[in-house]
């Protein structure tokens, strides 16, 4: 499988939507390195720097964080050699800004977005796994009401990016209402 044509990919969809999971997939399927923002920011956080307490209040309040802030993470990411094999954005870009610096950036670095994919789930399903997720989990951010903020934030800020984007990147919308297998097969052939 090492050979998928597309392997700059952006994956897109509202929390709980399963980004994560399928990324870690395609990281584990074609080797491409998995880049997601919650993540790196949840480690900032937890090394109790001086960012990472800045952070705190808007990750506990589902909040984006500004956009420099997550753009210097992300530049950093990008332009390391272990992403030369291909990538998987999961939790960036969530808003124009963000999108047209990532444009700026990789136009930059020569590695063009191949593909954007996006997992569409009915809210009352995401609401469920989140909550359910809540108590497997020690995310703090999957309380009813921050969970509602992330789901407003999504439609608000991040759908206009994917107008956006869609204008020069092919785009690609799966259900991502499916078991986790299969929403993984779409993926990968939908990339392939
Ligand atoms: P989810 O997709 O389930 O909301 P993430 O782990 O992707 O979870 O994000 C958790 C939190 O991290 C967000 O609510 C937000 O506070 C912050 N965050 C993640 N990515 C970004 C981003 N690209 N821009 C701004 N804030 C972000």
């Amino acid at each position: 499988m090492g050979d998928a044509a597309r392997r700059n990919v952006a994956l897109f969809g509202p929390a709980g939507s399963g980004k994560g999971t399928q990324a870690e997939f395609l990281n584990r399927e074609l080797g491409v390195e998995h880049i997601a923002t919650g993540e790196m920011l949840r480690e900032e956080r937890s090394r109790g720097t001086e960012l990472g307490q800045a952070l705190a209040a808007y990750l506990d309040a589902g909040k984006l964080v500004p956009d420099e802030v997550i753009v210097a993470m992300i530049r950093h990411r990008l332009s390391d050699p272990q992403a030369d094999n291909g990538f998987v954005l999961d939790g960036f870009p969530r808003t124009l800004a963000q999108a047209r610096s990532l444009q700026e950036l990789l136009v930059g670095l020569q590695r063009p977005l191949d593909i954007a994919v996006v997992l569409d789930v009915p809210s009352e399903q995401l609401v469920a796994r989140l909550s359910r997720r809540a108590t497997l989990e020690d995310r703090g951010d999957d309380t009813p009401a921050v969970i509602a903020e992330r789901l407003r934030i999504y439609h608000d800020e991040t759908e206009p990016v994917l107008d956006y984007l869609s204008q020069s990147v092919p785009m690609v919308r799966l259900d991502g209402s499916m078991p986790v297998d299969e929403v993984g097969q779409m993926l990968l052939k939908a990339i392939a």
